[in-house]
């Protein structure tokens, strides 16, 4: 039976054109990039395509862009190495409520080290509202943390908004972009973004890779020293295979974002119109337009999230309760408690994310499936 997976929040499977370069940097190509001989002057230019290709998704320069190890070292950089480079102009930084662990549990670290950290709460949708941003600035602030796109209800921020306000006030803005980066247009220039994280493995590249812009002039700590790789902001030899697969996935996102935004969309809109056609208490998280085009995060009133994920399962369906870094544990999202769900909710609650390979009978069949099954577990529980 053919496996149907949507869970492209969690990861994505690497697309084959972006295996084809890999193989050429792990077998041919293989030499180190700063070598001087023939092998690592055969590897170099690899390096710099793949740097424009990534500026010319986000519109930075290639001087602004740093590869990582992935989103979580991007985020952990621009959090804490922003935060201890510049403490000396002050002690106090705004992030979002609902940020992914990477930027969550950093700025917790840097609360540890003395830092004040004041959380900006969502509202219903998850939206962190720009003017709840610009009531949290102090003369202290120097640093403001808001994610683009929520990952697990796929809400999106008003990041230019966000942006100009710290623009305004001389606070230097980063943006976790991980999961907009290649599927909604990200703009660092317009939107007065001045750091900002994106991950390869979420767009078809490979895992294990990342970047962080950081825009000119900004100075941040290393969180690893060495070789003085990416001009010092991340040493260790490259990750030339990660590097030059994430550039490839970055080339075609950009050249498929749009047609790709519409079509995710509309099978979206078809497999929520297919499932509430037929059951009833089904409630849509996040922003109902606001939203990135693959997630569909819903609660089905009665169930237990995690005994219909294992019954999709078992039908060769891959969908996830929350996000990936979180499962495992029983604990009710703290995204989803954080937009007003309560507990029993949050654990009646479904995260389908789509993406590249999913079609229309995808979504027949797994409309089929939940509902088939959430009609008999509700029955079961004499709902
Ligand atoms: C996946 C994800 C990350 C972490 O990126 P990795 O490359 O897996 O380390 C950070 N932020 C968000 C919003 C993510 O979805």
């Amino acid at each position: 039976m053919n496996r149907i997976y949507l869970d492209h929040s969690a990861t994505t499977p690497v697309d084959p054109r972006v295996a084809d370069v890999m193989r050429e940097y792990m077998l041919r190509k293989f030499g180190n990039p700063s070598s001087i001989h023939v092998f690592g002057r055969d590897a170099k230019p690899g390096l710099d395509v793949a740097r424009s290709k990534v500026t010319s998704l986000l519109k930075c320069s290639p001087d602004e862009l740093f590869f990582t190890s992935g989103g979580t070292e991007a985020d952990n950089i621009a959090v804490i190495g922003y935060a201890l480079k510049n403490r000396n102009k002050g002690n106090h930084i705004v992030v979002g409520g609902i940020e992914h662990p990477a930027v969550r549990n950093s700025a917790e670290e840097l609360e540890q080290l003395g830092f004040k950290i004041t959380w900006i709460q969502p509202d219903r949708y998850g939206e962190i509202i720009p003017g709840a941003v610009s009531e949290a600035l102090t003369e202290q602030t120097i640093l403001v943390s808001v994610m683009h796109v929520n990952n697990e209800i796929g809400t999106i921020n008003d990041i230019g908004a966000i942006g100009a306000i710290c623009r305004l006030q001389g606070i230097t803005f980063h943006t976790d972009a991980v999961q907009s980066f290649g599927k909604i247009p990200i703009n660092v220039t317009k939107m007065n973004v001045d750091i900002a994280s994106v991950s390869s493995h979420k767009i078809y590249g490979p895992k294990g890779v990342g970047a962080l812009f950081i825009r000119e002039g900004i100075e941040v700590q290393p969180m690893t020293y060495g070789g003085h790789q990416e001009r010092g902001v991340r040493s260790g030899t490259e990750n030339m295979p990660g590097i030059v697969g994430l550039g490839k996935a970055a080339e075609i996102c950009r050249s498929e974002i749009n047609a790709e935004a519409e079509r995710l969309t509309a099978l979206r809109d078809l497999l929520y119109k297919q499932i509430t056609a037929e059951l009833d208490e089904v409630h849509l998280n996040g922003h109902p337009q606001k939203r990135l085009p693959g997630n569909l995060n819903l609660t089905f009133d009665g169930i237990e999230g995690e005994a219909l994920l294992m019954a999709l399962d078992l039908e060769n369906i891959a969908v996830s309760s929350g996000s990936a870094c979180s499962s495992g544990s029983t604990a009710p999202s703290p995204v989803l408690t954080a937009i007003g769900l309560t507990d029993e909710e949050a654990q009646s609650s479904l995260r389908i994310t789509l993406g590249r390979e999913n079609t229309r009978q995808d979504m027949e069949i797994t409309a089929n499936v939940i509902i088939k099954t959430v009609k008999r577990l509700r029955a079961m529980a004499g709902i």
